[in-house]
């Protein structure tokens, strides 16, 4: 098992998570974290830490999208282990759902 990071995520990017990972084991993408779901030990540290509730395990009902995206996106973007700049409009898009349209393939800059 794994914990991976979901929708919630994206365009809140709050990055509270990476500072307690013990694996460090996230990834940056412009507009959302993943995890390695290989390098993640199981800890469930991270989920507590979301206030969005972003991370979830991944036996999780209905996963399999943001699986495929954790570990495709965990080997292209680059790792993240301290917080970086939380974007201005990022309270605005907390209650947000079907974000996934706004999902961005390109790499994030604060690690
Ligand atoms: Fe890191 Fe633990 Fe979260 Fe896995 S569950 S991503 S090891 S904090």
């Amino acid at each position: 098992m794994a914990y991976i990071v979901t929708e919630n995520c994206i365009k809140c990017k709050l990055m509270d998570c990476v500072v307690v990972c013990p694996a460090d084991c996230f990834y940056e993408g412009e507009n959302m974290l993943v995890i390695n779901p290989e390098e993640c030990i199981d800890c469930g540290d991270c989920e507590s830490e979301c206030s969005v509730e972003a991370i979830v395990p991944d036996t999780e009902f209905d996963i399999d999208r943001f699986l495929k995206i954790n570990a495709e996106y965990s080997s292209k973007w680059p790792n993240i282990n301290r917080k970086g700049e939380t974007a201005d409009d990022a309270d605005a898009w907390r209650e947000k759902t079907g974000k996934i349209k706004y999902f961005s393939p390109k790499p994030g800059q604060s690690g």
